[in-house]
């Protein structure tokens, strides 16, 4: 008796603890690792990893971008700003070269003479306006000026490298120095002039600069700022110097004089 008892209690509880102990117990423990604790659980710590590295990621792409984008902006605009004013340093030259040779008469100008002293040739105003009396074709100051490697990034002496299309105007859509060949108005109160009949301060008389100069100083519809800071131009003088100037300010003071009527 004791031994049947002892048998059937023996296979009632192995029943019990494998039916129900063991596999149940196992099974929601795991269902319950797998389900809720571990599974999840991982899966929110890798989530939440990535997200944060990718947004520290990002943080930091952007901070680069916002450091990088301007400090390489204005290398740019102090590197074409500086190629400018060389540029107009070989144009003084040449026109110093040019009235040694001219009985120290500049060349005579036109409406549009002012930048048919120099330049590239043909242009499209020169194709434009061919045959009209507004075009003088000699741009007699290019043999007085070494040409040198024709850079197409940085172009001729008479290319200014930060020169724009113009809006509004004659030269509507186009660059300076595509429309005429030269990114550089001369004075129209020089041209034609003898050097001994110019009574001002040569320091202080323009003879030749980035385009704007005209347009800023007669309040014109045209913008097409070329270099940064806005209303900052690279200005030659008579004298041969070559400043980088804000033309208003400087012409409210008489400094620039450009006695054009
Ligand atoms: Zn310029």
């Amino acid at each position: 008796m004791p031994q049947v008892t002892n048998i059937e209690l023996s296979s009632l509880q192995r029943r019990a603890f494998t039916l129900i102990e063991v596999p149940v117990v196992r099974k929601r423990k795991s269902n319950a690792f797998t389900l809720i604790e571990l599974p999840v659980v991982r899966k929110r710590k890798s989530n939440a990893f990535t997200l944060i590295e990718l947004m520290v990621v990002v943080a930091i792409i952007a901070l680069l971008v916002g450091i990088l984008v301007p400090v390489l902006n204005q290398a740019r605009n102090h590197a074409e700003i500086t190629r400018c004013a060389a540029n107009l340093h070989q144009i003084g030259l040449a026109w110093q070269y040019y009235l040694e040779d001219n009985n120290y008469t500049f060349s005579t100008g036109g409406s549009n003479g002012s930048f048919f002293y120099g330049g590239k040739e043909p242009s499209i105003a020169s194709t434009q306006f061919a045959g009209t009396p507004l075009v003088l074709n000699h741009r007699p100051l290019n043999p007085y000026i070494s040409m040198r490697e024709k850079d197409e990034a940085w172009g001729e002496p008479f290319h200014c490298p930060a020169d724009r299309p113009v809006i509004g105007g004659v030269a509507d859509g186009h660059t300076a120095y595509d429309f005429f060949g030269n990114s550089y108005m001369a004075n129209p109160w020089l041209l034609g002039r003898r050097l001994e009949n110019v009574e001002y301060v040569h320091s202080r008389v323009l003879l030749a600069g980035d385009y704007q100069w005209y347009m800023s100083l007669f309040a014109s519809s045209v913008d097409a700022q070329f270099h940064r800071p806005e209303d900052w131009l690279n200005i030659l003088f008579l004298d041969a110097h070559v400043s980088f100037a804000r033309v208003w300010p400087l012409e409210e003071k008489g400094y620039i004089i450009i006695p054009y009527k």
